[in-house]
């Protein structure tokens, strides 16, 4: 690769937690982090990292009841534990370890989530992370739908040593495309990397871009070193990024092009201006999204 490196904006610690219902314990990176706040890694608009938590077991599932989401996508990717969904269109399921749940809110859905019966039972080692992908404003009222990725249908493009590879979830790595639709540029990846093992990666000049230490550690352009739970923020220097594992390491690598349109969210809500949230709460009160039971 010839091109010119993509440097460290910088590489953020993960800040205080706080919890999501009774059941999701979430570092949020953004939008609340002021650096980066509601444009500054669009089209990605939330970041809820769950670091590894021991669930205590419980006969009730943990979790986050009843609640509606319009103008976005949520990106749900389970790396330990199980998260179990239901929502107003009659929709449920399970995202085990290894899955992805790719939303897409669009027009509006209520759901809830919940650690799954049988996890929740025995309790455990928990780690997810939710984003948030917002929607250019011209499909922000696209019918709800789902795209519902098991392991086995992410993309794996094995590096040299035939070990260490890149799971392909959206976008494309070295050809390979993965399987979720997306109605922006986006590229999401897994870099799942043995002890001393390389990954490169070329994304757009313009392109946000960031990297989530989920496992291990890993040095970053043959300079600064980044441990687990950090996030990664990239420059827009340049396209190339070279990390290196440190120590067997995963990384959620998240890069995409940004929505350049004026963003008004509330709770739930993420649109382009304050009327069309005041009309997502009308209609959520008058029950246009749909119905579901606690
Ligand atoms: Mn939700």
């Amino acid at each position: 690769m010839d091109n010119k490196i993509k440097s460290i904006e910088a590489i953020l610690p993960p800040p205080a937690s706080h919890m999501v219902g009774d059941g999701f314990k979430v570092h949020n990176f953004f939008p609340s982090n002021p650096r980066i706040g509601l444009n500054g890694m669009s089209p990605f608009f939330l970041l809820d990292y769950g670091s590894k938590w021991l669930v205590p077991p419980s006969d009730k599932p943990r979790g986050v009841g009843v609640h509606p989401h319009r103008g976005f996508e949520t990106v749900t990717i389970a790396y330990h534990g199980k998260v179990a969904h239901h929502d107003s269109g009659g929709n449920s399921g399970v995202i085990g370890e290894g899955d992805v749940q790719w939303m897409t809110a669009g027009a509006g859905v209520l759901h809830k989530e919940y650690h799954e019966k049988e996890f929740s039972k025995k309790g455990g080692l928990f780690q997810m992370v939710q984003l948030w992908i917002n929607l250019p404003a011209k499909v922000k009222m696209t019918p709800a739908k789902y795209q519902s990725l098991e392991k086995k249908d992410l993309i794996k493009v094995f590096l040299d040593d035939g070990k260490s590879n890149v799971e392909v979830i959206a976008g494309e790595y070295d050809e390979m495309k993965g399987p979720a639709t997306t109605f922006s540029p986006v590229n999401l990846f897994n870099a799942k990397l043995l002890k001393g093992d390389k990954a490169r990666f070329s994304f757009n000049k313009n392109y946000n871009t960031g990297m989530l230490v989920i496992e291990g550690e890993i040095r970053i352009n043959d300079s600064e070193t980044a441990p687990e739970d950090n996030l990664i923020l990239f420059k827009h220097d340049g396209e190339d990024i070279v990390i290196e594992a440190v120590k067997q390491s995963i990384v959620l690598v998240m890069s995409g092009e940004p929505i350049r349109e004026p963003i008004a969210s509330y709770g739930p809500f993420v649109m382009n201006t304050e009327a069309e949230i005041k009309q997502a709460f009308d209609d959520f009160k008058n029950g246009k999204f749909g119905y579901l039971e606690d």
